[in-house]
């Protein structure tokens, strides 16, 4: 049997902190402990979030707290051509559509939705893509495209006709839903997988590059739970074999908020300029 994979894959947007120092050694340990492997991941599709001093930055913490992965690393904006070609893909199946409307826009159609009755909200409490874009003919949207007017491009959840599709959990949901899971995609709605300056999204790259690096073991926060049902839905449709999924539980502050980029108090950097030790650090996060 060919040894486990295991990644650990954040997108260098900001500065990491304890929850994904967790997330990382977690990984780094499993590998370690199964005589598997360990693979990092630079998730940085989004040119307008990332910068390269956060990518310097995630390996030198990471180093610092004693973990080593295999190079070279995958960065995902050197493979853009790879989720263009699995959105082709997707679009030969009808499976895709481009969709004009702003965010602003949006936000005035769910208000709209709203004033009538109930809307529904995805698994992270966002309303449901509330366009027409659907049924524009495709004159249409080809007149506005040649206008240069900016688009996502949105699977179209009803005909992707998931329903049966479920996923191996080695962890635990928000509700403790673990073992066999019923992955529920129709619950996002018509997701976006690529913007006309985005050829991607997290959802098509993360299933794409788990794949295409031979991860057989997704270890990450418990926040990203029901996003596997979209990854599971996304893997049937490109004919990719999904990994084990273990979610874990997140890190929390005092107050018993998620943690953010941008609360200082437990970011890694601050922690170390403070005097923190690699071993506080696994203390702080609850690891032996
Ligand atoms: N890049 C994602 C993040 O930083 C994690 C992706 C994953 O582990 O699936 O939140």
């Amino acid at each position: 049997m060919p040894p486990p994979v295991f990644r650990f894959a954040p997108s260098p947007n900001g500065d990491l902190h304890l929850g994904h120092a967790y997330s990382a050694l977690l990984n780094f340990e499993l590998a370690r402990r199964s005589g598997g492997r360990f693979l990092l991941r630079i998730e940085d599709i989004d040119a307008t979030r990332c910068r390269p001093e956060f990518e310097v930055a995630i390996y030198e913490d990471l180093a610092w707290l004693g973990m080593s992965w295999e190079t070279p690393v995958r960065r995902q904006s050197e493979h853009l051509a790879a989720y263009r070609q699995a959105i082709d893909r997707l679009s030969e199946q009808g499976l895709i559509y481009p969709s004009f409307e702003s965010r602003a826009e949006i936000v005035r159609l769910v208000a709209d939705k709203e004033a009538r009755g109930a809307w529904p909200r995805d698994p992270d409490g966002a309303p449901l893509y509330p366009g027409t874009a659907k049924s524009l003919l495709s004159e249409e949207r080809g007149r506005l495209i040649e206008q240069g007017v900016p688009f996502a491009l949105r699977l179209d959840m009803a005909a992707a006709r998931a329903g049966h599709l479920r996923w191996r959990e080695q962890g635990e949901g928000p509700a403790g839903e673990t073992g066999d899971v019923a992955a529920r995609p129709e619950a996002w709605g018509d997701v976006i997988l690529a913007r006309k300056e985005i050829p991607s999204s997290y959802h098509l790259s993360v299933v794409i590059d788990d794949a295409l690096q031979g991860v057989t073991d997704v270890v990450r926060g418990q926040d990203l739970f029901w996003s596997t049902s979209v990854h599971r839905l996304l893997q049937d449709l490109l004919g990719l074999s999904p990994p084990a999924y273990r979610h874990h539980p997140l890190i929390r502050d005092a107050a018993g908020q998620k943690l953010s980029k941008s609360t200082r108090a437990t970011g890694l950097r601050e922690l170390r300029a403070e005097g923190a030790s690699p071993a506080d650090i696994r203390r702080l996060v609850g690891l032996p």
